[in-house]
């Protein structure tokens, strides 16, 4: 039995549609029929081959896809918690349910994380089926009212930006937070920022993402293009001129980590979600001296651990987030390896998502 996957071919080669074997659930695993799954800057990430230097190294024959939501098919002989017809999802960092982090309920920090759709032994859901590890562990029920869209929406860019925003910063009612950048993960943070009572300053290079930002609660916005001075012209916009109370980098260039740092109060709190590209090579000059100086927290964010999910579903379902209002497209999987560069130029509007197979 075979299935429609979107498969890696090599570094900045398009991704090619491949008639491929369908999973057969191991003892701890499911099999999931992929309803839609959100396309991501994560894979374009991985496509042009940068993140070797945090040990992802997509090879050739791997199946992309790592923001799902799908129905159980199959389940293996150890699984407890699901059966066919479950309707779940999955968070994109996989965790093995047994180690120290896991037992804690961060198995977003897993010693032996597989992350989905970037290793061989995690397949992605950019395919009919892709199976999920731990199943009893890892695998997230959804409520009825779900729409599978939405949740490949809140896929790994709307969950980082909830656990850094909800779980990580210490975020009050009233307070001010920056977002720069305003892909798929920074308008997910402004919703969620203003969701959860914060004033939000939306940052971007370009207007129509920022009039996006406004709809999504952003309450106030800079175009970098038009201000000499990005931490200034935020700054600017606080009482005072103060400063921001927690500042996202969105996007993980050198000079988005640096302007957001250099955005803040003092005693504020820098939010780190964005991945830097092969231009950073995962690090970044920040300026230590002004960060001592003023006491400012440098936090990271990385995926959600399962837990939290049931956070967001309760938010979903009075109206007070909505990950569906980010997703602007629907596209097959035959559009996939088009639309994976189309991050070169940064010219995705929100979160395409895939939802014919
Ligand atoms: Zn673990
Ligand atoms: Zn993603």
């Amino acid at each position: 039995m075979t299935m429609r996957a979107a498969v890696f071919q090599g570094v900045r080669e398009p991704l090619e549609i491949q008639e491929v074997d369908r999973p057969d659930p191991d003892p701890d695993e499911v099999v999931v029929e992929t309803d839609a799954c959100g396309i991501c800057r994560s894979d374009w990430h991985a496509w042009q081959g940068d993140w070797d230097w945090i040990g992802v190294v997509p090879q050739p024959g791997l199946i992309f896809g790592h923001e799902p939501a799908g129905t159980v098919t199959a389940v293996g002989d150890d699984v407890e918690r699901f059966a066919p017809g479950d309707r779940v999802t999955v968070p994109f960092n996989l965790g093995d349910g047994s180690c120290p982090h896991c037992r804690m309920g961060r198995s977003n920090l897993c010693e032996r994380s597989t992350p989905l759709g970037f290793l061989p032994i995690t397949p992605g859901a950019f395919a009919e089926e892709f199976p999920v590890r731990e199943a009893d562990h890892n695998a997230v029920r959804l409520p009825d009212s779900a729409d599978p869209v939405d949740v490949a929406g809140l896929g790994c860019r709307f969950a980082t930006a909830f656990h850094g925003l909800a779980h990580r910063v210490d975020l009050d009612p009233g307070d001010w937070v920056a977002i720069h950048g305003c892909g798929g993960v920074g308008l997910s943070a402004v919703q969620i920022a203003a969701a959860l009572g914060a004033n939000v300053a939306a940052v971007d290079i370009a207007d129509e993402k920022l009039s996006m930002a406004e709809d999504l609660g952003a309450d106030e916005t800079v175009n970098a293009t038009e201000v000499k001075d990005v931490p200034q012209a935020v700054k600017g916009i606080t009482d005072s001129s103060r400063g921001m109370d927690v500042s996202v980098d969105a996007l993980g260039v050198a000079e988005t980590c640096r302007n957001s740092i250099n955005s803040l109060d003092k005693r504020g709190q820098h939010l780190q979600i964005g991945m830097t590209t092969s231009e950073e090579e995962g690090s970044v000059d920040v300026p230590v001296d002004a960060m001592v100086t003023k006491e400012i927290d440098f936090y990271g964010s990385y995926g959600m651990p399962p837990a939290e999910y049931d956070e967001i579903f309760r938010m979903m379902d009075r109206g007070k987030v909505d990950p569906g209002a980010i997703v602007t497209e629907t596209v097959g999987l035959d559009d996939v390896p088009e639309m994976i560069p189309k991050y070169d130029e940064f010219a995705t509007l929100g979160i395409p998502v895939v939802n014919e197979f």
